[in-house]
């Protein structure tokens, strides 16, 4: 029998190299076409119930309960009219995925007559059992229930799968006595906490700001390899990485990767995966070749947070299905190849007035520059108090493999602001006597647009070892990994600038209230911040041992797992920024911790289960096969009655071989007995970071390495698993 590796590589190079896509002539002709938007909307549901949707979604408030049946109706009818017979709550429940469960239209009245319903109820709230969600020891098992509730703000959308169309409504996921169990539903509290808190703070310099909106544009990276090779690996099938495969020959040395040509089967993938995003209203600008070979990356217009979530958590779920179709397969995981470079998930981040201000934008006058200056200087300072916090909210057992590894942001977190902008700071801080005063009038005067947007945007001014590096008009987070729900990064922070904003309004405040006039005091204020936090501004290379060093003397952590990053979550400081915001209560947020130390043990378990299993039924008989030719080998030219030096070759392999297999089989015994020790402790705290420092500390290099030893020795035809060189450079 032949293996599913030769399979795949049989059937690769017979097949087509681009599956047909119906090609889009217009992206603004299908443009939303699966989205339940206020346009529709308006064609589908009376004066009242417009108004009330429209009203509901501005503010963010709750739908009107009269209004439910009828904005019910109008939805049914609209997703009727498009072959739509299901509905489902659609929602992100804390497995890092998101969640439907379908109902039909479809149900049988009193009298056994079907007809076709969907009313305000099943619209508004419905009650998925929750009991099989992670929750943190927050609902017992016998209080299973738990509810969804519409999140108009997210507007519902058709998904469709193949022939099937689905009406999903976006919905916030919460336990029954109102604990948050998804993602979204603190991501929604933090964005009405950073809202009030800037708003409040743009009042100082322009009283017609009533709404801030925080902004979100996600790059996405990702590779693309063939479906057949990948299902032939049991290890990407099941943990979304290779735990074994030594490097190719040829890696990314060559640099001919990075926005290359794209290849064609990949080429069509994309204009099919992109084809139906924009349908659900994704916004996708662009695609290219990253840096790895078979890596690739897109990136949408940002919108405002809460539907960039939602779109790109939308598009991963889009690209897995779509691949399918081209006999692809996507690997969102953060490192899913040893050696070359990881995948990330830049969030670029930045907040937007109802005037029409990107706040993270230089401005055009004085007045708007000191108010740039303040979000500019609040977001470092928040980023300088909570870099612990952030720190956790990028943790995961996936990122682990980038974050204080070779090609990816490390683990200290830092920003970087350019040039341009650190003479200002430098400027701000330096002024004689340390104190604004009223003679200081010239310095309110920043002419600090003349030159930043043109260095930065232009890309001439960049950083790309920087975890946060501001570009211009935003700041680019680039630690957060491929395959997060942008919403975990995002409520860090908007909380964070959030609780700095409203600290700053206080001091700003206690100052004018002394008497001090209102520009002085802000930037005496702003004088103070960044003293306090320059200490996070780094403006250097950032993967460099040196900054390592430097990052240690200044006293900015560096924690390179993540069940001790996760330790940032339940300190007294975390709950009390969590509480003030009213984003997490104490038992909340103690859950998540748990939730998300569970996530990482399970993870390394499956990895470590997986790594034992080919090392025993993969590697070994291969190796043992080969061995057993070498052996015959060795005989018949024995026989033949040769001498030494004809067979010396062979009995070195022999030696080599058997030298890889035992320290293999030792090493698996010794990781799973380390496995059975850590699976008796009973503190999920002690248990996570056993798997973290015992069983993948000591087991997984040392097993991969001589697998990988193997690969290199054994006759090619006997390797069960698919090699880096095929599965990165074969189209
Ligand atoms: P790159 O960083 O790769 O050079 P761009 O700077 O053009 O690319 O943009 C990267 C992402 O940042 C895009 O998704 C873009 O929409 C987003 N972006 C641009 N301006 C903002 C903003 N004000 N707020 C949030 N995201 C933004
Ligand atoms: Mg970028």
């Amino acid at each position: 029998m032949q293996s599913l590796r030769f399979n795949a590589l049989d059937s690769l190079a017979s097949s087509p190299a681009e599956v047909n896509v119906s090609g889009v002539s217009k992206i603004t002709g299908i443009f939303n076409e699966n989205v339940f938007t206020l346009k529709v909307a308006r064609q589908f549901l009376s004066d009242e119930a417009y108004k009330s949707l429209a009203a509901s979604i501005k503010s963010g408030k709750k739908i009107d309960r009269s209004m439910g049946g009828q904005i019910a109706n109008g939805v049914k009818a609209w997703a009727e009219s498009k072959g739509v017979t299901h509905f489902t709550h659609w929602f992100q429940p804390l497995t890092g995925l998101s969640a439907e469960k379908h109902d039909s239209f479809f149900t049988l009245k009193g009298d056994g007559t079907p007809i076709e319903e969907f009313d305000g109820g099943a619209l508004i709230q419905q009650e998925p059992d929750a009991s099989s969600f992670p929750s943190g020891g927050l609902r017992a098992t016998f209080e299973a229930r738990g509810y969804t509730a519409w999140d108009p703000s997210s507007p519902a959308f058709i998904m469709e799968i193949g022939q099937g169309k689905t009406l999903c409504i976006p919905t916030i996921f919460v336990s029954y006595t109102g604990e948050s169990l998804d993602a979204k539903t603190p991501l929604l509290k933090a964005l009405v906490a950073i809202e009030k808190a800037a708003v409040d703070v743009c009042q100082y310099f322009d009283k017609n700001i009533t709404r801030v909106t925080p902004t979100l544009g996600w790059e996405q990276e990702y590779f693309v390899i063939d479906a057949g090779l990948a299902n032939a690996r049991p290890d990407l099938v099941l943990t979304g990485r290779t735990v074994f495969g030594h490097a190719p020959a040829k890696g990314q040395q060559l640099e001919d990767h990075y926005f290359g040509t794209i290849p064609e089967r990949v080429y069509a993938f994309m204009r099919d995966f992109e084809s139906e995003s924009y349908k659900l209203g994704i916004p996708l600008r662009t695609r290219h070749n990253e840096v790895a070979p078979a890596q690739f990356e897109c990136a949408p217009i940002f919108e405002e947070v809460n539907i960039a979530v939602d779109h790109n958590l939308l598009l991963m779920d889009i690209m897995t299905r779509v691949a399918k179709r081209h006999n692809l397969k996507v690997l969102l995981h953060e490192k899913p190849f040893a050696g070359i470079n990881g995948s990330g998930k830049h969030n670029n981040w930045s907040m937007a007035t109802d005037t029409g201000v990107n706040l993270l934008a230089p401005g055009k006058t004085p007045k708007t520059n000191l108010m740039f200056l303040t979000f500019f200087v609040n977001t470092i300072k928040a980023l300088h108090d909570y870099a612990d916090i952030v720190r956790a909210s990028i943790a995961s057992a996936g990122n682990d493999h980038r974050l204080g590894a070779n090609e990816a942001p490390p683990a200290i977190i830092s920003a970087f602001i350019g040039k341009y902008l650190t003479q200002v700071l430098e400027q701000v801080e330096t002024r004689v006597g340390g104190k604004f005063d009223e003679q200081d009038e010239a310095m309110l005067k920043l002419d600090i647009h003349k030159s930043i947007p043109e260095l930065m945007l232009d890309n001439t001014d960049r950083n790309r070892t920087s975890p946060f590096a501001f570009t211009g008009n935003k700041f680019e987070f680039r630690a957060v990994g491929s395959a997060a729900n942008c919403a975990t990064n995002m409520t860090v922070i908007n909380t964070i600038v959030a609780e700095t904003l409203k600290t700053f309004k206080k001091d700003v405040d206690a100052l004018i209230d002394k008497g001090e006039k209102k520009e002085v005091a802000i930037m005496q204020i702003i004088q103070k911040y960044v003293v306090e936090s320059k200490k996070v501004l780094f403006e250097g290379d950032g993967y460099s041992e040196a900054w390592a060093n430097e990052a240690e003397k200044r006293g900015l952590q560096n924690v390179k797992t993540t069940p001790l990053a996760l330790d940032a979550y339940v300190t007294e400081k975390a709950k009390k920024l969590f509480a003030n915001n009213d984003i997490y209560s104490h038992s909340e947020l103690e859950a998540r911790h748990e939730i998300m130390l569970e996530d990482y043990i399970k993870k390394v378990q499956i990895e470590a289960r997986i790594m034992g299993e080919l090392a025993t039924t993969f590697i070994f008989p291969s190796a043992v096969k080969y061995q057993n030719i070498l052996i015959n080998n060795v005989k018949g030219l024995k026989d033949a009655g040769l001498k030494e030096p004809a067979y010396a070759n062979q009995v070195q392999l022999l030696e080599a071989i058997s030298n890889h297999i035992s320290i293999l089989g030792d090493s698996v015994e010794k990781m799973i007995e380390e496995r059975k020790v850590a699976n008796e402790l009973t503190d999920t705290r002690a248990k996570a970071i056993a798997y973290c420092e015992k069983v993948k500390g000591q087991y997984f290099d040392v097993i991969r390495y001589h697998v990988d030893k193997l690969e290199l020795i054994v006759d090619d035809a006997h390797w069960l698993l698919p090699k880096y060189r095929e599965m990165l450079f074969l189209r």
